[in-house]
């Protein structure tokens, strides 16, 4: 989940590794830390909190030509100056992201053998290994850089779990040694300089030459150059490619959150999503990247969509999308369920898997898992090279740009974008007619103007907000997409206000939870006009019985149940109106965490990019 980053070259390694930091920070942000190769040794500093915090801690005029940079998100052991990374074993210094699963057994048997621990992390536990491991082989033969490297496979040959590590030796002060498995680690090649990474993004603006390395790769890096070996050690020869990704624009600009910026980047997004997907002349879109033909995808007789929160939300609406359009059944399951309940791999059956990073574990898995029983999986990411898009055979791309808020916005959206595609290709090659595929492109189209219209509407959904601000409680309802929206606007509402909010199927209220339902409790109900309204203003007749307060989200502004507050979106194609209804979802969420004074971009205990279990 941590942010890490890594330097060995001729310049200074502490502003780029700072300014690396800086930027992986929303992948991590309980602690931060960085260790560096300075004359007198290896030089730690380390602290609870965020880079800032850290570098308030740094003494001015600090320079070191090899250094190492984490930013932690507490797996073992509660945020502390203790637990925050780099841990420290003899001579090693290392920063690790992800989780040493055997790390319990590991620890008493280390412990037996006389080594004592500082921290309750596994990460400890590695850095132990990895100086006993280096201490035998120092040992045998006078100690050179590639004794430091095998130390290091040795000792990740003895772990399971999943990481991706940094580290550093006290007596090999020209090298760091890095390695992959299960969380991402890229390597960038710079002039007289390397870098290292756990996301591209912290790199570009040094060099867009990287290499990603594979499950299982451990590196030796110099500023002049890099091995890579497997965990068998032997050598490999990884291919460098070039990025062609920009050097990432990470300002808030004017903003004061990235949430709001990301949120107000989305009419932009929608129609970048779209560029070069529409093929006019017969009313549908094609998703290049797939790389499934037309009849391949014509012999799917099922889709089954995967991911882990909002992206498993996206891949609900994706699914009735697709059921509406195309009549090929289609649903959505958590990526983690499926995995972990021993799933029937189908060959007629294709599976997408849905990840802003690319890099999310649970779903990464599924991917392996579906791959493992033969069957067709692709990645529907926004993070370009990432695990999942290495890993799938093809897929789409949702060119979201990068999106550094926790809670997802514009990545959200672009996912229903894509799926819409999807949706209406799947539909022309069936029964979908060229005149109704014709009537989506035009929703397509007007799209980007109706969300950015809805931007403008941001100091209504502020004032809802500062009504709904006081709640302590909130259910979210709706029917169909009108659920699966309620679902993502309590998910949005508890991540970043820490109100509880719960979503609910409208028709679900009255089999139990309408018994907690009175003036304390808000609820919050989506109602399109759609075949199912006149249901759902029952449900708002029964939540005013019980004097519920009542905030609508819909079509209309006046409603004939006497609702305390109404969101008002515009109408669209109903294939494209949860995309709409979406918009004030986010903003109400956004605006109450804001006058509750949360950390909006980085709330408490989460983190961007969830690559542990
Ligand atoms: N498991 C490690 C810890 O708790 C690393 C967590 C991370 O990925 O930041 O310290």
């Amino acid at each position: 989940m941590c942010g890490i980053v890594g330097y060995a070259g001729r310049s200074n390694a502490v502003p780029v590794l700072m300014e690396g930091l800086h930027q992986l920070e929303y992948r991590g942000y309980d602690s931060a830390g960085l260790a560096l190769q300075r004359r007198g040794g290896l030089a730690v500093f380390k602290t609870e909190g965020k880079v800032s915090q850290l570098r308030a801690l740094l003494p001015k005029r600090l320079t070191a030509p090899v250094g190492i940079g984490h930013t932690r998100w507490a797996t073992h052991g509660e945020p502390s100056d203790r637990n925050a990374h780099p841990q420290r074993a003899g001579k090693i210094a290392l920063i690790h992201n992800g989780i040493i699963e055997n790390a319990q057994a590991l620890k008493a048997s280390l412990t037996d053998q006389g080594c004592t621990f500082e921290s309750e992390t596994d990460t400890e536990v590695l850095a132990a290994l990895i100086d006993r491991e280096y201490a035998a082989r120092a040992a045998q033969a006078a100690p050179d850089d590639s004794t430091f490297l095998q130390a290091v496979t040795a000792a990740l040959r003895a772990v399971t779990g999943a990481y991706g590590i940094a580290v550093l030796h006290e007596d090999h002060p020209k090298v760091l040694v890095t390695a992959r498995h299960g969380s991402p680690v890229v390597l960038g090649i710079g002039e007289q300089a390397m870098f290292v990474a756990s996301d591209a993004a912290a790199l570009v603006r040094h060099t867009r030459q990287v290499i990603y390395l594979s499950d299982g790769d451990v590196a030796l890096v110099r500023a002049d150059g890099y091995e890579v070996t497997d965990l068998s050690d032997i050598p490999s020869q990884p291919q460098p490619i070039t990025l062609d990704l920009e050097a990432v624009e990470l300002s808030k600009g004017a903003y004061t959150h990235y949430t709001r910026k990301e949120i107000e980047e989305q009419p932009e997004v929608v129609a970048r999503v779209m560029k070069g997907r529409i093929d006019r002349r017969f009313n549908t879109a094609a998703l290049a990247g797939m790389n499934l033909t037309p009849a391949e995808l014509l012999g799917f007789r099922r889709i089954k969509i995967l991911g882990c929160g909002s992206a498993y939300i996206s891949a609900r609406l994706g699914a009735t999308m697709i059921e509406r359009l195309a009549r090929v059944p289609a649903d959505a399951e958590p990526a983690a369920e499926f995995r972990y309940r021993n799933p029937i791999i189908e060959t007629d059956t294709l599976y997408l898997a849905v990840s802003q990073s690319g890099e999310t574990f649970d779903t990464l898995s599924a991917v392996q898992e579906i791959k493992r029983k033969g069957g067709t999986v692709r990645g529907i990411v926004n993070v370009v090279g990432s695990s999942i898009a290495r890993e799938c055979d093809g897929g789409a791309y949702l060119h979201a740009g990068p999106e550094i808020a926790v809670v997802s916005t514009k990545t959200m959206m672009a996912t229903l974008v894509v799926m819409a595609l999807l949706a209406l290709q799947l539909g022309r090659l069936r029964d979908l007619s060229p005149a109704e595929g014709g009537r989506i492109l035009a929703a397509l189209d007007a799209l980007p103007a109706q969300v950015a219209a809805l931007c403008e509407q941001a100091p209504a959904f502020e004032a809802a907000a500062a009504w709904v601000a006081p709640f302590r409680n909130a259910y979210f309802v709706g029917r169909n997409e009108g659920y699966a929206l309620a679902m993502e606007g309590a998910l949005k509402l508890k991540e970043i206000s820490y109100i509880h909010a719960e979503a609910y199927p409208a028709s679900e209220l009255k089999h139990g939870p309408l018994a907690l339902v009175d003036e304390q409790t808000l609820t919050v109900a989506i109602v399109p006009n759609d075949d199912l309204r006149s249901k759902n203003l029952s449900t708002l007749e029964e939540i005013k019985a019980r004097k519920g307060p009542l905030l609508v989200v819909g079509h209309d502004a006046d409603w004939p149940v006497a609702v305390d507050q109404a969101l008002v979106v515009p109408a669209s194609h109903p294939l494209l109106d949860p995309m709409l209804l979406l918009v004030p979802l986010q903003y109400l969420s956004y605006f109450t965490a804001m006058a509750l004074g949360r950390d909006v971009d980085q709330p408490r205990n989460l983190a961007k990019s969830v690559t542990v279990e």
